[in-house]
């Protein structure tokens, strides 16, 4: 009888085997039901063999092997392989955080999703009919072609609702030549845009890698804000769509896919396209993966999760924007997409590209040292689309009001009148981000977490921004009884307010998290920009990534020194970066830049870097500083993360693990320590680095280390371990 192993969704690294009367060889990467204690579990079959070492009175009976859809490809089955190997996660675990939804439940799924692509519509004949011509009793009848007459079209989902019977109704009308069938649009397609000459340096990166095209490489595509980044990747594509091969496109965030999928559909209108990312249900994201994994999807286009989409035809693949963070997953499976992209890229003996403005100091270095091939693009793709003139305003000279400078409201004088689009640039939202007592300094704080409350003044609420904890305004302090408390410091709603106050006739828009959570906020917005309906921008990092402006001239930051001198040796990096971003918005097309930082530090190297446009003098100065202090790339690192109700109990447990390892030369072990934040959402936490010089050598200790810590009691707390941390 043949015995299937099962990769389960359990923290348990290992496989089970049951009984399966009917299974073949064949149905490896299959998704089997099974039962397990007292439940049913749905796993991949990983292995068929005729043999186990489970004792034949134990060896339970496989529920059901799902067929409805096809095995994962052994490509897909490697790279799960691999990421649980590289992150130690456990296999199953690793398996049913890549699938789809839909695939992970105890029942096969039923395919219906061609039928969902068409839509009825009324034909001229159609249009023609009375609706007296129905008779009054059949109501669904009526009904269903009056909803017709009103919409121009009707999807079957429409259709159903109005009643069970309608599609029956629409097939006779089909027959009756009253209505027609349509197909459904993915998207509204875009003008298609005219194809723009390549620059020089384009032309040279595009020729770069497609003479490679068929061979892995990994490229890193370092070109400044503006320099046409996009229109590299759309030239690679074409080579790899001409060879009938698919192409993975990673970008960081939902916010961008709207343009950068409109971008692809003007130039590619023909091509099948998904978009796979947090935003779609179950079933659209079902629907896309199913397209990608029959290889009838071509241009995949996604956030980090897309990574594990299987793909059969895979050509090449893109991660836009490489060093943004939310490419690793910051809970659960602690897995970069990037680095699981290179992998997938050395998998197939394709090209993957890196494309980024200020690439994160592990790829920087990877290019210096030739393990990463390097393209530049130095100048902006659109002719006469300067880089925009970078100045800071002192703020130990200059008095701020609300925020603002006197320099920066001249300078937002003069960019209204003539009548260009302006940018101020908070990284933080709310009112406020303080709550306090002006007699006993007495601050708002969360219950929950070691993070003070921030002031929502128009919902009247405190606001952790870290547990979602909401609370009402007090009326005084609690401490002291005192009434005289207020707000403090600057958020984009008290930015906003100051600046309606100071120019109450400007357009003024805000965008942070807030203001975005409608539905469609984001298309509105950009609709209202491109629009020039909007004259003073107000917004969070939300703003800064990879949206194009025209109009905008002028960027104003505030309150950015505090990252300047962060005990976390990363800040300094992601603030270069943000503010790089920020201010590439400025200038992009015939409207010259100007970028106004309000700092108490000007001369901060990271400033003067940052108005010459130099990234690479900050790079090397950074690399230096991360060369002598020992942190990566220079080294590689591992983070044992721990918590629980109580921090005493959190640090006994990792001073138990730490005992656990086994000193050695190449392997260094510090002590434990609580987190920056120590309280999050009730529970506190510390956790317990590890660092090499040996990647290797690291792997190797982690593996056997983490056998034995599954060996300690757990009591309460819960551990996970972090391969390339990136927080701390
Ligand atoms: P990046 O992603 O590198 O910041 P984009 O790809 O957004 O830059 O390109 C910036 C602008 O330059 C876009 O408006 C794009 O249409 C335009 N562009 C790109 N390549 C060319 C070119 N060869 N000629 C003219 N305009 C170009
Ligand atoms: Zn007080
Ligand atoms: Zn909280």
């Amino acid at each position: 009888m043949p015995i299937i192993r099962v990769a389960l969704n359990i923290p348990v690294d290992t496989l089970f085997d049951y009984q399966a009367t009917d299974a073949t060889g064949h149905d490896v990467g299959l998704r089997a039901c099974v039962p397990f204690g007292k439940k049913w579990l749905t796993g991949i079959i990983i292995a068929v063999s005729s043999e186990t070492q489970v004792p034949p009175e134990k060896l339970k009976s496989a529920q059901d092997i799902f067929r409805d859809v096809a095995p994962l490809p052994v490509a897909l089955l490697d790279l799960f392989h691999f990421c649980s190997h590289y992150y130690h996660h456990p296999l199953g675990m690793v398996v049913m955080n890549g699938l789809p939804g839909k695939l992970r439940g105890n029942k096969p799924i039923k395919l219906k999703e061609s039928s969902n692509n068409y839509q009825f519509s009324l034909t001229k004949t159609g249009k023609q009919i009375e609706l007296s011509s129905i008779p009054a009793r059949n109501r669904v009848a009526r009904r269903l072609f009056t909803e017709l007459n009103h919409s121009a079209v009707l999807t079957r989902a429409d259709a159903k609702q109005i009643s069970p019977r309608a599609l029956k109704l629409l097939k006779e009308w089909i027959q009756l030549g009253w209505v027609s069938i349509i197909p459904v649009p993915a998207v509204t397609l875009p003008k298609t845009a005219k194809i723009p000459h390549l620059t020089h340096e384009q032309q040279i990166a595009v020729n770069a890698i497609t003479i490679e095209i068929k061979q892995f490489n990994t490229w890193l595509l370092h070109g400044i804000t503006g320099s046409g980044k996009t229109e590299v990747y759309l030239r690679i594509i074409e080579q790899v769509l001409a060879q009938g091969k698919q192409t993975l496109v990673l970008i960081p965030e939902i916010s961008l896919t709207p343009q950068l999928e409109a971008t692809f559909r003007a130039r590619f209108p023909t091509t099948h396209l998904v978009s796979l990312h947090s935003g779609l249900n179950d079933t659209e994201r079902l629907s896309g993966w199913l397209q990608a994994q029959r290889g009838e999807a071509k241009i995949i286009l996604g956030t980090r999760l897309a990574v594990f989409t299987p793909l059969p035809h895979l050509g090449l693949v893109i991660v836009d924007e490489e060093q943004d963070s939310s490419f690793k997953q910051q809970d659960g499976l602690r897995y970069s997409a990037r680095d699981l992209a290179v992998f997938r890229a050395r998998q197939t003996d394709i090209p993957v590209v890196l494309g980024s403005a200020t690439p994160s100091l592990e790829s920087y270095y990877n290019a210096l040292n030739g393990r990463y091939r390097s393209v530049r693009l130095q100048s902006r793709a659109i002719e006469n689309a300067a880089l925009p003139m970078i100045q800071c305003i002192d703020t130990r000279t200059h008095k701020i009001q609300e925020g603002l400078s006197d320099p920066l409201i001249k300078a937002l004088d003069k960019c209204l009148a003539e009548k260009h689009q302006s940018l101020i640039f908070i990284n933080r939202r709310g009112y406020a981000p303080v709550l306090l007592c002006k007699s006993c300094a007495w601050t708002a704080t969360c219950q929950r977490c070691s993070s003070r409350l921030v002031v929502h003044l128009r919902d009247k609420q405190l606001c952790c921004h870290h547990c979602g904890h909401q609370e009402h305004f007090p009326r005084a302090c609690p401490h002291c009884g005192n009434q005289d408390i207020a707000p403090f410091g600057q958020g984009t709603q008290r930015v906003e307010d100051a600046l309606a106050a100071r120019f109450p006739d400007a357009r003024i828009l805000r965008i942070d998290r807030d203001s975005i959570r409608r539905k469609n906020a984001w298309h509105n917005i950009l609709q209202q920009i491109h629009a020039q309906a909007v004259d003073i921008l107000v917004g969070t990092q939300l703003l800064a990534k990879g949206h194009d402006f025209p109009n905008l001239s002028l960027v104003g930051i505030l309150n950015s020194d505090a990252s300047l001198y962060s005990t976390d040796f990363r800040a300094s990096e992601r603030l270069f970066t943000q503010l790089m971003q920020v201010a590439g918005r400025a200038g992009r097309a015939n409207v010259a830049g100007h970028v106004l930082i309000q700092t108490e530090f000007p001369d901060h190297p990271l400033y003067h870097a940052l108005q010459r446009h130099d990234y690479d003098a900050l790079a090397q100065t950074l690399l230096a500083e991360r060369k002598m202090a020992g942190f990566p790339p220079f080294v590689y690192q591992a983070l044992l993360r721990a918590e629980a109700r109580n921090i005493q109990v959190v640090l006994d447990f990792l001073t138990q693990a730490s005992h656990l390892a086994k000193p050695s030369q190449s392997i260094e072990i510090f002590d434990p320590v609580p987190a920056q934040m120590v309280r999050l959402k009730g529970m506190e936490r510390a956790h317990l680095l590890v660092q090499s010089l040996s990647r290797r050598q690291l792997q190797e200790f982690l593996a056997k280390w983490v056998t034995q810590i599954n060996t300690l009691p757990t009591h309460k707390v819960r551990w996970v371990l972090d391969v390339d941390p990136l927080e701390f």
